[in-house]
């Protein structure tokens, strides 16, 4: 038995949800229309060089329909997917969910919690997108509901982030988590493997500049070059630049990640899941990301090792 309190070889988030609330939190997409600092000018207009954030909408998503719309039709395509589904979490995943006025937010916010089927939010921002009242209205709610907030990394490197035009600093992601872990709120975090410029090393090193910040999830991708982005452009001029992953190197890689990273942080996704006929570069074919999942858990089985064995506690403080 692992500190997580079962035999994975890694903590599973969703393994830890479904024992807190004695079932499994599925997530209901939502779109709400919101743009990104980095697309509307407060920081840049040209966005991350990777994102291409339109094609990957659930088909329910639409964010002309009142977010109610969204949630019924939501809740008639997941439970056919999810039969056994019966606690859902509003997900606000596409651009950056905080980056509105905190009234507008509220109202949001409150609309997606008044239905009866939804017991709590996810919302995927940017570091920069949150400051302390947005944060204190957060904490209230999650005293209530769940509430958790993802904060795009990407990177831990200034190189990488400026690279790809990512718009803020590693700085930035420490003290807005630091703001957030102020206030106890179920913090998450997402990488991505495999950018340019980063080497396998430099990307392992991250696991602990990861395990000093005070988060309890995290989320890692595989660098997927999406069509039709700056970086597929990019890469079509210099695809040297670009070190992608073959799926039993990634799983290598994220096997090797794992075994750095602190016991008590939760993984909530090994890789990302893009549809083949979007991406500009290596593709892995139509694998899902529940596949990569049991790789990655075959190879612990197969090397006996688990998440934490190589994590070396901090210290300095
Ligand atoms: S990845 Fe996120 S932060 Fe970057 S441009 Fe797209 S929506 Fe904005």
């Amino acid at each position: 038995m692992y500190p997580w309190g079962n035999k994975r070889h890694f903590h599973s988030l969703s393994d830890s949800l479904r024992q807190q609330y004695g079932t499994r939190l599925q997530k209901l997409t939502i779109n709400v229309g919101f743009s990104c600092p980095n697309r509307d000018g407060t920081v840049a207009t040209g966005g991350c060089t990777f994102c291409n954030n339109e094609g990957f909408n659930p088909s329910y998503c639409d964010p002309s329909k009142p977010i109610y719309l969204q949630i019924e039709e939501g809740l008639s395509f997941i439970r056919k997917r999810y039969p056994r589904a019966t606690r859902f979490v509003a997900y606000f995943q596409a651009y950056s969910n905080t980056h509105a006025p905190l009234a507008r937010l509220k109202e949001i916010y409150d609309e997606a919690l008044q239905h009866p089927a939804i017991s709590g939010l996810v919302i995927g921002t940017r570091p920069d997108c949150v400051d302390e009242e947005k944060l204190d209205y957060l904490a209230r709610l999650a005293k209530q509901y769940f509430i958790k907030i993802e904060y795009g990394l990407e990177s831990c490197y200034d190189n990488s982030l400026k690279r790809i035009n990512r718009g803020h600093t590693f700085r930035e992601s420490q003290d807005a988590i630091a703001m957030t872990a102020k206030r106890k709120l179920f913090t998450g975090i997402h990488l991505i493997f495999g950018l340019p410029g980063e080497n396998r090393t430099q990307m392992l090193a991250q696991a602990d500049m990861i395990n000093r910040l005070p988060v309890q999830a995290v989320k890692f991708h595989q660098l997927q070059i999406v069509k039709d982005t700056p970086m597929a452009l990019e890469y079509e001029q210099n695809p040297g630049d670009f070190a992608l992953f073959e799926l039993d190197e990634y799983v290598d890689f994220v096997v090797s990640f794992v075994e750095r990273l602190r016991p008590d942080i939760a993984i909530d996704r090994f890789s990302g899941e893009i549809p083949p006929r979007l991406i500009a570069g290596k593709r892995w074919g139509m694998i899902r990301s529940e596949a990569v999942v049991r790789k990655v858990e075959e190879k612990m089985k197969v090397l006996d090792t688990h998440q934490g064995r190589l994590y070396i506690p901090d210290t300095s403080k």
